[in-house]
């Protein structure tokens, strides 16, 4: 069934992206509640129309790592996204009360879980793996969003995307500057999942603070210097599985399979790792210190 704005009731905003803003919205009809992604672009009907089909093969990308998709249309220059709402937000502002190692572990497996069946099953290349787009919920489950399928949402969305704190590999970096766009595989996007996991752990964006003002200089940074590491109150197992997704050559970075069979994750499989108390906890800290937590630049 196809959604439209008519059978939703619009209810509060959950945040504000570099995009558009999101709003947790019901699903009169089936009585669902959903986060509904408002993304304005300057595009004629054509184009619009184009974006809104591409989206349809997310119907397909459903999977325990990963936010439903349940529809999407426009309405003038706006495209309007609909998928499974995640009551716990996004892991960007749930990391302020400190992320132990066993619930580290949790998140990296369901993000690498999440990842390889995108690839694996669909062919799917995420593009834009980061904090923001890792969504919990109070199960205590971990999800990905905003993945890259629409070639057409990308392209109307790329002009815009001038972000201070990149999460793109090395390669990436050079391609762009080089306007090479096909540089980009698989594996940039585990640069980009080390990058966020130790994010997620410290509570902050890996690369120097200095950095923050200027993109130029960030960007020489992510190519011509060291990979940030996971600090030293870290186990050595979560460590080298960081520093294998941290690897500046593309060639040489881990695959999926590997992170999988590192002793990091194989510890995981079968341990008893109380997320549900600690989504609870991480809540309560963000809700309790929202200014100190927010993270804008
Ligand atoms: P960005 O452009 O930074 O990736 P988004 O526009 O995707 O951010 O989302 C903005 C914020 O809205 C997120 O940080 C998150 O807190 C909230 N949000 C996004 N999607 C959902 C969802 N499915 N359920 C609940 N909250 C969401």
């Amino acid at each position: 069934f196809a959604i439209n704005m008519t059978q939703l009731q619009l209810d509060e905003e959950l945040g504000k992206g570099n995009y558009g803003t999101v709003k947790k919205v019901l699903h009169k009809p089936t009585n669902v509640a959903m986060a509904m992604k408002e993304i304005r672009l300057e595009l004629d009907e054509a184009k619009l129309k184009a974006i809104i089909m591409e989206l349809d093969v997310l119907h397909r990308a459903s999977g325990p790592e990963i936010v439903e998709f349940y529809g999407a249309f426009f309405i003038e220059s706006c495209v309007y996204y609909c998928m499974e709402y995640m009551d716990a937000g996004s892991l960007d502002k749930l990391q302020g009360a400190g992320v132990q190692e066993d619930v580290l572990a949790r998140i990296a497996a369901s993000m690498v879980r999440g990842l390889k069946y995108l690839k694996d099953d669909l062919q799917i290349i995420h593009r834009d793996v980061k904090p923001t787009n890792v969504l919990v919920n109070r199960k205590g489950q971990i999800k990905l969003c905003d993945f890259g399928v629409s070639g057409q949402l990308e392209k109307s969305l790329a002009k815009t995307n001038i972000g201070c704190q990149s999460y793109m590999a090395p390669e990436r970096i050079k391609g762009e500057s080089q306007n090479n766009l096909g540089t980009y595989t698989v594996s940039s996007d585990v640069w980009s999942l080390g990058l966020s996991v130790i994010e997620i752990a410290i509570g902050k964006y890996p690369y120097p603070p200095e950095m923050y003002s200027n993109v130029f200089a960030q960007l020489t940074a992510i190519v011509n210097g060291d990979p940030p590491e996971l600090p030293e109150q870290f186990s050595d197992v979560a460590r080298s599985w960081v520093t294998r997704c941290l690897v500046k050559q593309p060639e040489s970075r881990a695959t999926y399979q590997e992170l999988q069979q590192h002793p990091f994750l194989v510890a995981d499989i079968n341990r008893d790792v109380d997320m549900v108390g600690w989504v609870a906890s991480a809540i309560a800290h963000r809700d309790s210190a929202p200014v100190k937590n927010a993270r804008s630049v």
